[in-house]
């Protein structure tokens, strides 16, 4: 997907918070200082200061799924930036909508949600400035969970982190269906590729093809029965 591909460099900052320790992104274009706020979480209002502080213009909210813990900052990001979309993948619009539902589950208070704005279109890429991230759709953790991928980089959301996956437990999740996810739109990036998960540190697609025990078989991942 040549065209899917931006000219410019991606910078990629994490902020996190909240009971659920979940990661919100800061990812800007660093020649043009536009910028996307990625799963805007506890820590939503912290990357839109440092945003601002470091002078990054943030264009679009972006969502690689709709669980609570991703989207339980919007209503904040939203008030600073009253402009900017909402994005998400038709296939968690359900869950975005039982945003409410899903905090109450948890004992989370949340704010009232402001509706999406435009679909997550599979096979496009998200642009801001001159860089782009390509979408790949990777359910499984959730039935309309995408990951952004370019310049080196890939937001994976709650898809794959250092050491584990995303639970397969919660209403759309599946396992067979992440572990397919995993092997076809996360492992097929070259090696070097840093991960930027939805909870905890960074990684790359090596390190966990060769010690994610999930990955290496350990927990029976090996086999995508
Ligand atoms: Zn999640
Ligand atoms: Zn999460």
């Amino acid at each position: 997907m040549a065209e899917a591909r931006g000219a410019g460099e991606v910078t990629v900052r994490s902020f996190t918070g909240g009971v659920f320790a979940e990661n919100t992104y800061l990812v800007a274009c660093a020649r043009t200082g536009a910028g996307i706020l990625v799963d805007p979480g506890a820590a939503a209002a912290e990357a839109v200061a440092a945003a601002r502080a470091a002078g990054v213009a943030i264009e679009k909210i972006v969502l690689t799924h709709a669980h609570l813990d991703h989207v339980e900052g919007i209503p904040a990001a939203r008030r600073a930036l009253p402009d900017a979309p909402v994005l998400l993948h038709p296939a968690d619009r359900q869950l975005y909508e039982a945003a409410p539902l899903q905090a109450q589950m948890f004992g989370v208070p949340l704010q009232p949600l402001p509706p999406v704005d435009g679909e997550l279109v599979v096979g496009e890429a998200v642009r801001f400035g001159d860089c782009a991230l390509q979408i790949r759709f990777a359910p499984g953790h959730a039935p309309g969970h995408v990951i952004l991928v370019g310049d080196g980089v890939a937001l994976v959301g709650d898809v794959i982190f250092a050491g584990s996956i995303g639970r397969t437990d919660l209403p759309g999740g599946d396992f067979a269906t992440l572990m397919r996810s995993i092997r076809e739109q996360v492992l097929t990036l070259p090696d070097e590729t840093t991960l930027h998960t939805g909870h905890g540190p960074d990684t790359t697609v090596r390190h966990e093809r060769v010690s994610n025990p999930f990955v290496t078989g350990v927990y029976g991942g090996g086999g995508f029965a």
